[in-house]
């Protein structure tokens, strides 16, 4: 870029270090206690962020799952860089861009075999409400309009949008707002720490979780569902490792009775579990794929949904001059998006970092489980639970103040210069692909040394 353009883009924010907390509502945030003591970031690269006082935070958990190739990476500032200056926006609807396509094919490139077709979003929420949506307007094209019931799962996060909080089933995220989607049942989730707890990777029990969509259909009959929605690792809801078997189960009950299943990758997509999306990881091909946050390493953002080709196809019988799906969005396949996508997929598979986590890898995710199992017998620690690298460690919380003990570990580590994310009782870590061994080491320290502070 042109040197003065860039002095005059560092005099925008040259005052930011200090800034007045007043406006800002801040988004899932105890507003009143962060305006206290402010934790401000302000530039980040690699495994590491350094906040406006320049002090250096390691980053354990990807920014928010989302930075996987790590911060900063020259071809994905570069790309977004370039096409800011070539061009900033093109309208997507009866219009388009090549990169738009391009994105598009290079994610089918890395998807499940059949998964042939991608719509884009902005967001984790968009790219939910998108998939179900498009489960319901694939029954009616076919047909079977009286399939419009949808199923989610205790414990499942799907974003903010009213058809994400209303499959969701964190009951917090819901009963500040009264009004859902109707026509909503969950199935049970599959966390049993009576039998799984400490497992490394996949836990042995709880297949027959699944089970309970043959009790749902029993309930409503088949003809009226229209899908079943999942997340293969529950992330937001403290890191809970399908059982073995019981995502083929539920692929096995859905094809049974034609209903969709959408898998949610929102967190477990682009190389978290040790594969381009944990379909593969689980051998499990659903029929819809949402996804966001590492699509474009979290630097502009961006979701998706990836479809199976008999999906899209059966949108396409119509006269040819209508609008197949009435849905999209001003921001849908964005330029700068796009850009960022790109080059960010370019550096995943220059770096090798897709499966990294997984069986072809160099260990990194072997050592990172051996490092937050040795958590096991610390201070408050109950459960351990990992799958390539993604871990979660488990306190018991403190009667009548469920969060308070897990987060004030967050707050020590914060001090200590790790960043890690807790929900609930639970520490989520989900550090960048690039990871090395000595951060694994100084991530679980940190912890450690908290957990024992806080006992
Ligand atoms: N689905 C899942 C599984 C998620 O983890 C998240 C975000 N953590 C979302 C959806 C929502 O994504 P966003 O915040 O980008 O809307």
């Amino acid at each position: 870029l042109d040197p003065a353009l860039m002095q005059a883009a560092e005099a925008i924010g040259s005052h930011v270090a200090t800034p007045d907390l007043g406006a800002y509502w801040m988004p899932f945030t105890a507003n009143r206690q962060f305006k206290q003591a402010p934790r401000l970031l302000a530039r980040a690269s690699g495994m590491h962020y350094w906040d406006v006082q320049g002090r250096e935070v390691l980053d354990g958990v990807a920014g928010l799952w989302c930075v996987n190739a790590g911060h900063n990476r020259p071809r994905i500032t570069a790309a977004i860089q370039k096409q800011a200056a070539d061009m900033d926006f093109a309208p997507p609807f009866q219009m388009g861009h090549p990169k738009a396509f391009e994105l598009a094919s290079r994610i089918v490139q890395i998807a499940p075999a059949g998964m042939g077709k991608v719509f884009f979003a902005n967001s984790g929420s968009e790219a939910v409400d998108t998939a179900l949506k498009m489960a319901l307007a694939y029954h009616r094209v076919r047909g079977e309009g009286t399939r419009t019931r949808l199923l989610g799962r205790d414990r499942g996060y799907h974003g903010v949008n009213f058809g994400g909080i209303s499959v969701g089933g964190m009951v917090g995220n819901r009963k500040h707002f009264g009004l859902a989607v109707a026509g909503v049942d969950h199935l049970r989730h599959t966390h049993d720490p009576a039998r799984n707890a400490y497992s490394n990777g996949q836990p042995a029990h709880g297949a027959e979780f699944a089970d309970d969509l043959e009790k749902l259909v029993a309930m409503h009959d088949a003809s009226n569902i229209a899908a079943v929605i999942v997340e293969p690792i529950a992330g937001s809801t403290g890191v809970l490792v399908p059982p073995m078997g019981y995502l083929q189960k539920l692929r096995e009950l859905c094809t049974k009775h034609g209903i969709l299943l959408i898998f949610d990758e929102v967190i477990t997509g682009f190389g978290r579990t040790g594969a381009p999306f944990a379909a593969q990881t689980f051998g499990v091909t659903p029929d819809l794929i949402t996804c966001a946050k590492g699509l474009t390493n979290g630097a502009v953002p961006m979701g998706a949904v990836i479809a199976k080709d008999e999906i899209y196809e059966t949108f396409m019988q119509g006269p040819e001059h209508m609008i197949e799906f009435l849905h999209g969005y001003t921001y849908s396949g964005h330029p700068l998006a796009c850009a960022a996508g790109l080059g960010t997929l370019d550096t995943y598979a220059e770096e090798g970092l897709l499966t990294r986590a997984g069986p072809q890898g160099d260990g990194i995710a072997a050592y990172f489980a051996q490092g937050v199992h040795s958590l096991k017998g610390e201070p408050h620690v109950i459960d351990v639970r990992n799958h390539g690298l993604v871990g979660g460690i488990e306190l018991q919380g403190i009667a009548g103040e469920p969060t308070k003990r897990a987060f004030s570990v967050f707050l020590d580590c914060w001090a200590q210069g790790v960043l890690i994310r807790t929900t609930g009782d639970t520490i989520a870590l989900s550090p960048p692909l690039i990871i090395e061994r000595g951060h694994v080491d100084r991530i679980v320290e940190t912890i450690r040394t908290a957990l024992r502070r806080a006992a």
